[in-house]
């Protein structure tokens, strides 16, 4: 069976990393076209700089949980895919491997001149020099709003061969993941979501809880089958 798994902030919670939109998410202390835009950057990339070293030394400070660790259990195995939105690296740190980083990934740096993609160090800052082209325009390897999300074609093709498309603590409200629930029903794959609260969208199965126990669960009952 093709599985398509795709998760959101709603995956991280439990480990401490706030979501976006809930009600004490990060947007509320935040202004996302100040730090989660290339505008943003360009008029003031110290600031966006600190608000990701911040997310960064908040996830080197936290650890995956059940959900990550039963991930990691499907992730590798034929016929599953697991996309992120998340930028953090819990999956990897659970040992999941292969996972799509759609967003980017906040422990990687990414050079605006030339396209050098290297490990970012713990704080990153406007005038570090690209280790490839010395260019002084680094700046995280995430995806912002208003960029074009990573690996989509890989991602829609994984969509089409799928049998089952499963949603993890994600509100769909970002597109165009938040398009990937229809896009399989419509290509006839059945659908589950595992969130907290329902997110609202139309699935064939909605189970409630938090990841730490909905998703050990269901990952159990497809290696059981
Ligand atoms: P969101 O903040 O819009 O929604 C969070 C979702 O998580 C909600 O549906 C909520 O019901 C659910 N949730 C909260 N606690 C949960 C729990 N314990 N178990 C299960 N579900 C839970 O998040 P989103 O939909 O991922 O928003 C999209 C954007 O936010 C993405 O671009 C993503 O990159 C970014 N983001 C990433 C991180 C991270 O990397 N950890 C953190 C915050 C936001």
């Amino acid at each position: 069976m093709n599985i398509v798994v795709l998760s959101g902030a709603g995956l991280s919670a439990e480990s401490g990393l706030g979501t976006f939109r809930d009600a004490d998410g990060l947007w509320t202390k935040y202004d996302l076209s100040q730090v989660a835009t290339p505008e943003g950057f360009a008029q003031n990339p110290a600031l966006v700089h600190d608000f990701y070293n911040a997310r960064r030394a908040n996830m080197v400070a936290a650890a995956p949980h059940a959900a990550h660790s039963a991930l990691a259990r499907l992730a590798g195995r034929a016929g599953i895919t697991l996309v992120t939105q998340n930028i953090d690296d819990l999956l990897e740190r659970a040992g999941a491997q292969g996972v799509i980083h759609m967003h980017g990934e906040l422990a990687r740096a990414l050079c605006n001149a030339c396209g050098h993609r290297w490990d970012a160090p713990a704080k990153m800052a406007p005038a570090d020099p690209c280790p490839a082209c010395a260019a002084q325009a680094t700046r995280p390897d995430v995806v912002w709003f208003g960029e074009i999300p990573y690996a989509m074609e890989v991602i829609e093709a994984r969509l089409a061969e799928c049998d089952l498309f499963v949603s993890i603590g994600t509100s769909g409200e970002v597109y165009p993941a938040a398009g990937f629930v229809a896009a399989a029903r419509q290509l006839g794959a059945r659908t589950l979501e595992l969130n907290l609260e329902a997110s609202g969208a139309i699935f064939d199965e909605v189970r409630v809880g938090p990841a730490s126990e909905v998703v050990p669960t269901w990952v159990d009952e497809v290696l059981a089958k």
